[in-house]
């Protein structure tokens, strides 16, 4: 297995231009928890999971860069992340309409408690 994250420029761009910088640091992070989760053999029983405790760790991963000064904010940021946070829902499926707006305020909570508490709390 590679160990690297793979992602379309033209697509990272479009959402950059659309929603700015904010995708890219919801995006990145996002998909470096699903690599964690890979290294770790982490087994879900629902794919939500799964996305959520990569939620999770993207936030861990913001919050200890930007804790430990590698990483500087700017007024503005976290609105773009919650902004970037609720688009990041599934897309409606048949006999589950209620299952987009509880995956972006769950986005939101998962992200949020690993940017607070770390990634040990995902
Ligand atoms: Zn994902």
């Amino acid at each position: 297995m590679g160990h690297f994250i793979a992602y379309d420029e033209k697509w990272m761009n479009g959402l950059y231009e659309e929603m700015g910088d904010g995708s890219v640091y919801v995006i990145i992070p996002h998909e470096f928890g699903h690599a964690v989760q890979a290294q770790l053999n982490t087994t879900f029983r629902l794919n939500v999971e799964q996305e959520l405790q990569a939620d999770c760790y993207a936030g861990g991963t913001l919050g200890a860069l930007v804790k430990g000064g590698s990483l500087q904010t700017e007024p503005g940021d976290e609105d773009e992340l919650l902004i970037n946070l609720a688009a990041a829902g599934d897309p409606p499926t048949t006999g589950c309409a209620r299952t987009p707006t509880a995956r972006r305020d769950s986005a939101r909570s998962c992200f949020a408690k690993g940017y607070d508490q770390g990634t040990t709390a995902c």
